[in-house]
């Protein structure tokens, strides 16, 4: 582990009663780095004290939480507690959570660590962006993330479809950001007919979290085009109309019947345009 993920921490040393458990500093600190996610921080405090997570939350009086519910789920008697234990300031501890999110971020935001950046998790790093949908390069050190089973080497895919899906994850944290429900049905809905098109099944939401790199780039580069006209490209991937391609429609304008009639007349208008199978009643 680097010698600047554990470095002493400046707070007393001295032993406080909260909640009517004595709290007392452990002989080790380990400062948490910027942007750095509880449960990482705390593997990493454990190992430094040399114990396991369980064995020290145990130790600090909350034994009954396990580390991973405290990033989305922490009181501030928990809080207070890891601060006297690790002598650090308990707003501190808060902000290492997801606590109080709005909801598309918190739909967008992953329960479990779905990708890692292969040069910055090494000694349990983790950092709260990598759960992020919209993350996409690490804000330490600027490499792409890569799905947690593939960190290793990462699947081969197009350049072209890695640069779309990066747009693609920028137009999701502005949405994510702006807390527009409208653009986030917009978004999603693109998701969604995306995952019609390649015939998967799911939560969208969850497919933007995908450990398969494929389905995840996949997704957000249908993201990005859906941000102008996207009923003219969803009756132009109609044309050529397969189950598929109408399963997809149906799935993604399933609570929005007004603009899958829109989509509907416009491939009918292009039919009838280019002169093919205008008579054509299926879309
Ligand atoms: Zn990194």
């Amino acid at each position: 582990m680097s010698t600047g993920l554990v470095a002493p921490c400046k707070r007393s040393a001295t032993a406080r009663e909260i909640g009517g458990v004595k709290c007392r500093p452990l002989p080790i600190s380990v400062t948490p780095v910027p942007d750095e996610l509880l449960s990482g921080w705390l593997s990493r405090l454990a190992a430094s004290n040399h114990c396991e997570v369980a064995d020290l939350l145990n130790h600090i009086g909350i034994g009954g939480k396990h580390a991973a519910a405290l990033d989305h789920d922490i009181n501030m008697l928990a809080a207070d507690r890891i601060s006297v234990a690790a002598r650090i300031d308990p707003a501190f501890v808060l902000s290492m959570t997801f606590a109080a999110m709005q909801e598309a971020e918190m739909r967008l935001t992953a329960q479990v660590p779905f990708q890692t950046c292969p040069n910055c998790a090494d000694g349990g790093l983790e950092l709260r962006h990598w759960r992020r949908a919209w993350a996409f390069d690490c804000q330490m050190c600027g490499d792409r993330l890569l799905p947690k089973a593939d960190k290793q080497k990462g699947a081969v895919v197009s350049e072209k479809l890695v640069n779309r899906a990066r747009n693609g994850a920028r137009v999701l944290e502005r949405v994510a950001m702006s807390g527009s429900a409208r653009e986030l049905r917009r978004a999603m809905r693109a998701v969604t007919f995306a995952m019609g098109l390649n015939a998967l099944r799911g939560d969208p939401f969850f497919a933007l979290q995908s450990p398969r790199s494929n389905i995840r780039l996949f997704c957000l580069a249908a993201v990005v085009s859906a941000q102008s006209r996207p009923l003219v490209k969803a009756a132009l991937c109609s044309m050529d109309i397969d189950v598929y391609s109408r399963v997809a429609l149906l799935r993604a304008y399933d609570k929005e019947p007004r603009l899958l009639a829109t989509v509907d007349q416009i491939a009918q208008r292009m039919r009838l345009r280019v002169g093919g199978s205008a008579t054509s009643s299926h879309i």
